[in-house]
C-alpha cells in the first residue's frame, strides 16, 4: 500500500500543542515542556545500555520512544548530539506521538513506506512546534524576512533545520491549509508576541545602528571633501 504524507494533520496537531503551551518562553526549554505536557519518561542511551539493551538496534542515532505493554512511553534519547539535534529529534519523537503512529521499531523493514510517511510527517509537526509558520508570517507582515543564521539562531535550531524550513514555507507561501489557519494565524502571534517584538526589535535596532553608521560615514566623507 502506498501512503501519502498528511502535512495539513502535522500542521493541525503541532499549531495545537503550540496553543497549548503559549504561556511559556520561546523558543521552549524542551526538557521543560516535556516533563510539564507529557508523561514521557526520559531515558538516556547510556541509561539503554545499563539495562542491557543497545539503543543501535532502535536505527536511531539521536532518539527514538519505546511503549511498553503497560502504556509507558520512554523517550530515548542521546545525550551526546549537539543540543540543536536533539531539540529537534525531541519534537520529532513528540510528534510521532501526537499524531497517533505505529512506533514499533520493525516498521521501518515491515512496511518501508508507512516507516517513511510518518517520517517526513513527524519532521513536519517537528518543524512547525520549533519555527511556527505563523510567527514567519507576522513578521513578514512587518517588513523582516529571515536568513537561516537567523532563524537557527532564534529559534535555537540547526542551520540545515533551518534552511528546510525556509525552503518549505516559500514553497508553501501561497496557499493555506484551511481557512481556519487564519484564525490561528491571530493566535500564536498573539501567544508568541514576545518573541516576535524581540526579533522585532533587534532586526530594527540592527537597521538603525547601521543606518546611523551610514550617515556618520557620509558624514566623514563630506568633511573629507572640504563640505
Ligand atoms: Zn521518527
Amino acid at each position: 500500500m502506498i501512503y501519502k504524507p498528511d502535512f495539513e494533520k502535522a500542521y493541525i496537531k503541532a499549531t495545537e500543542f503550540l496553543i497549548q503551551i503559549a504561556d511559556h518562553d520561546f523558543p521552549f526549554n524542551l526538557r521543560k515542556l516535556f516533563a510539564e505536557f507529557t508523561d514521557f519518561k526520559l531515558i538516556s542511551f547510556d541509561q539503554l545500555r545499563e539495562q542491557g539493551c543497545d539503543p543501535k538496534l532502535f536505527g536511531s542515532e539521536d532518539a527514538f520512544i519505546i511503549e511498553d505493554p503497560l502504556g509507558f512511553i520512554y523517550l530515548c534519547y542521546n545525550t551526546k548530539s549537539p543540543v540543536e539535534r536533539k531539540r529537534f529529534s525531541f519534537a520529532h519523537e513528540l510528534g510521532h506521538h501526537c499524531l497517533g503512529h505505529n512506533t514499533d521499531s520493525s516498521l521501518m523493514i515491515s512496511d518501508r513506506n508507512l516507516y517513511d510517511k510518518q517520517e517526513l510527517e513527524a519532521n513536519y509537526f517537528a518543524a512547525q512546534l520549533l519555527m511556527p509558520e505563523q510567527i514567519f508570517s507576522t513578521l513578514k507582515g512587518q517588513g523582516i524576512n529571515l536568513a537561516v543564521t537567523d532563524i537557527a539562531t532564534y529559534f535555537k535550531v540547526s542551520k540545515e533545520a533551518a534552511q528546510k524550513r525556509l525552503q518549505t514555507l516559500n514553497k508553501r507561501n501561497s496557499f493555506k491549509f484551511s481557512n481556519k489557519q487564519k484564525m490561528w494565524d491571530e493566535v500564536i502571534s498573539f501567544g508568541y508576541r514576545n518573541f516576535i517584538k524581540s526579533i522585532t526589535s533587534k532586526h530594527y535596532h540592527e537597521k538603525t545602528w547601521h543606518d546611523d553608521e551610514a550617515m556618520e560615514q557620509e558624514r566623514q566623507r563630506w568633511i573629507a571633501n572640504g563640505w
